[in-house]
């Protein structure tokens, strides 16, 4: 049967407190990177922009890294904001660390499930991968894909992690049967 899968729509926001307003949601926008070069050692920052009154932050990426450390294809894609480069560098757990914030995914990601797995018997097992690192409720994404209630999720679903705590590994469950099915017609 083939997995659900959990992949990204946009590149999330950010929760970051603005130094301006106070605000606390930035956006990375299309992705823009500034690089500045010191001698042989160059810096790399990541743009991103206050939501509320358009001040632009700088995260740091690379500070004063040796030019002869990076990979020139890397290189390249720094100077030509490379839209992979930017969400691999925006998601990337380090520099979300190095830079104090967290990434806002509602709204940015989105669970694809294949159809027709309820003509299979029960129970039912199935598998989801996660294209993006999307930290989701394992209880309230299969509600979602099952368009069961949280409850129901909870009597019906055997999984080896915790119901509860997000995460972003993928993942496989067993779906019980339901209440018996009412007999035809009633
Ligand atoms: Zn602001």
């Amino acid at each position: 049967m083939l997995p659900w899968v959990v992949r990204r729509t946009r590149l999330p926001l950010l929760s970051l407190r603005c130094v301006d307003c106070r605000s606390e949601s930035a956006t990375a926008g299309e992705g823009r990177f500034r690089v500045n070069a010191n001698g042989k050692l160059l810096d790399v920052w990541l743009l991103v922009r206050c939501v509320s009154c358009d001040r632009t932050s700088k995260l740091t990426v690379h500070e004063r890294a040796p030019v002869r450390c990076f990979d020139p294809a890397e290189l390249d894609g720094y100077h030509a904001n490379d839209p992979e480069l930017v969400a691999s560098r925006l998601l990337d757990p380090l520099l979300a660390r190095r830079n104090r914030f967290t990434l806002d995914w509602k709204g940015a990601w989105r669970l694809d499930t294949p159809s027709a797995w309820l003509d299979e018997g029960w129970p039912v097992q199935l598998e989801v991968v996660f294209e993006d690192p999307v930290p989701v409720r394992p209880e309230r994404l299969v509600a979602q894909g099952l368009g069961l209630s949280r409850n129901e999720v909870l009597r019906r679903i055997k999984c080896d992690i915790p119901l509860r705590r997000p995460t972003s590994a993928g993942f496989t469950f067993t779906v019980m049967a339901g209440e018996p099915a009412r007999p035809a017609g009633c």
